[in-house]
């Protein structure tokens, strides 16, 4: 079962739920949580647990060849995210700015752009007895989460079998990375809160999950604050309302301190297995 951890925007408590439910769904089976919000991963605030592996990760970028380029142009043409333009008689490579895509390498007339490694971040792999621990972090500097993603969740197939719990805190946001951060998750829980802005921006993620075709429900945050319209929201529109987090000092403080909520108020693990209800209905044997 892989589950996907979104929002519409930051700051919702993506981080603490994914967090929460991993460490308590890891009480009674293996679950490997993946921190793909790899701009600026926080899961491991909250993760205590020892480093098993780390690697660096690479990107494919071209690399230009002076001699044999004839200025034909074809490379900044092809480009559709201008990391290679013509500056005079230079080919400017952007390496920030390229997907990868390998159109200008495999295009260019004079084979003059061959694609080279170059490293965009780093993966470490944490353990502490049933839960794992994946963070991939961009090196400063680099613009493409995508690849990282990608790459992310190949060391996390290549590492793990089907039958171990699968959560990835996603980026926030509708855009590529939470694409494809959730693309291939079984099931996505969209966290938000009972504001205003909070409902414009779940509105924006529930469009982005139809759009890609999946299992979603709604877990509300600080529920207690704002007004009831993105209950309301949810119950119009079919959408599973899964728990509600309610908005209380004590869970403000545990998280500043970076300490896992369940662990200190019932309340928060009434929620989870709320959660874990919900999504066991979906698979085979239940969810732990
Ligand atoms: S496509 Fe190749 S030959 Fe043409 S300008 Fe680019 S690098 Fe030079
Ligand atoms: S590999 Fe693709 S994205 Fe990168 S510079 Fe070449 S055409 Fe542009």
């Amino acid at each position: 079962m892989k589950i996907a951890i979104a929002s519409g925007k930051g700051g919702t408590g993506k981080t603490t739920l994914s967090t929460n439910l991993a460490s308590y769904l890891a009480e009674k089976g293996e679950v490997v949580l993946t921190d793909l919000d790899v701009e600026e991963p926080n899961s491991g605030l909250f993760i205590k647990a020892d480093l098993v592996h780390e690697e660096d990760k690479f990107k494919m970028v071209p690399e230009w060849i002076e001699d044999k380029c004839t200025l034909c142009g074809i490379c900044q043409e092809v480009c559709n995210f201008h990391a290679v333009i013509q500056l005079g008689k230079m080919i400017m490579v952007f390496p920030e700015l390229c997907h990868g895509c390998y159109a200008c390498s495999e295009l260019c007339p004079e084979s003059t752009l061959p694609m080279i490694p170059k490293k965009m971040g780093k993966l470490r792999h944490f353990k502490n007895h049933n839960l794992h621990f994946i963070e991939s972090r961009l090196d400063i500097g680099e613009e493409q989460a995508v690849p990282l993603i990608k790459q992310t969740q190949d060391y996390i197939d290549e590492h793990f079998t089907d039958d171990v719990i699968r959560i990835y805190d996603s980026p926030p946001g509708t855009s590529c990375p939470v694409i494809e951060a959730t693309k291939d998750a079984d099931f996505v829980i969209l966290i938000t809160e009972p504001t205003p802005f909070g409902l414009h921006d779940l509105k924006l993620a529930v469009d982005t999950m139809k759009e890609l075709g999946k299992n979603f429900g709604v877990v509300v945050n600080r529920y207690g604050i704002g007004n009831d319209d993105v209950i309301n929201y949810c119950n119009e529109e079919n959408i599973p309302l899964l728990a509600k987090i309610p908005n209380d000092r004590q869970i403000a403080e545990l998280y500043s301190n970076g300490k896992l909520i369940y662990r200190e108020i019932p309340e928060m693990q009434q929620e989870l297995d709320k959660i874990i209800a919900y999504i066991g209905t979906l698979t085979k044997g239940g969810l732990s």
